[in-house]
């Protein structure tokens, strides 16, 4: 069984991402989840994580124990786990399959839902994460 790690708001990251990240490192790092999240032929298993994931691993703001992007950042951030965890219904720790976990983004989580889910992240005012959430719900008929 092929487990990946994903902090919960990067449940959400993974429909908008369109190769913009933090570092060379860090955008191979989601490129490479990104594509077995969005291939239907890649049958993979997904451990909703509060805090650290594998796209951090290759993050230059990883600390030691917290995201260091900014003042205040890792409360954001798991502030944003929290809201994405509660809103899909999920646990943290729990391991899903992957096409379900999908399917119920696509079902649960409408663009301007991100206002609130996402609210003060710096990447929401390109427009790529509503643009990706709008996509997911269109592919699959929700
Ligand atoms: S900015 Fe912080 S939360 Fe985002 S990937 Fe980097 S370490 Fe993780």
């Amino acid at each position: 069984m092929n487990i990946r790690q994903l902090r919960g708001h990067h449940l959400l990251c993974v429909h908008g991402f369109q190769g913009m990240g933090y570092s060379p490192s860090f955008i191979e790092k989601m490129g490479e989840i990104v594509g077995e999240i969005r291939d239907p032929e890649s049958d993979i298993w997904i451990e909703v994580k509060l805090g650290f994931d594998e796209a951090c691993s290759a993050c230059p703001h990883q600390g030691e124990t917290e995201c260091e992007a900014g003042e205040g950042s890792d409360a954001h951030v798991r502030g944003m786990d929290t809201k994405v965890i509660d809103h899909l219904g999920l646990e943290k720790d729990a391991i899903y399959r992957k096409d379900w976990l999908v399917n119920r983004t696509a079902q649960m989580v409408q663009p301007d839902d991100l206002d609130f889910l996402c609210a003060d992240c710096s990447w929401l005012s390109a427009g790529v994460c509503k643009e990706g959430i709008h996509r997911l719900n269109r592919n699959t008929g929700w």
